[in-house]
């Protein structure tokens, strides 16, 4: 998988994810079931964690420096000493 399928996948899931938390978050509002509740902090929390995801993968493009010790570029990491 090349940087841009990496960032790709992640936008992805990051648009499903919303698209999923607003329907739970609808049927709470609809029916007031708490689980569904639950069910859309849970999915919130999924949407938290795809941006840390999506950060984390945009910040491993870059070329391994003195302030960015591991890089993620050409498909392989690098470490620089
Ligand atoms: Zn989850």
């Amino acid at each position: 998988m090349n940087d841009s399928s990496d960032t790709r996948c992640l936008w992805l899931a990051l648009a499903a994810y919303l698209v999923v938390f607003a329907a739970k978050l609808s049927a709470y509002f609809a029916t007031g079931v708490v689980a569904l509740l639950a069910e859309s902090l849970h999915t919130l929390n999924d949407i938290f964690i795809s941006g840390f995801l999506l950060v984390a993968a945009v910040c491993s493009r870059k070329q391994a420096d003195a302030s960015h010790m591991c890089s993620a570029t050409g498909g392989r990491r690098t470490w620089r000493r």
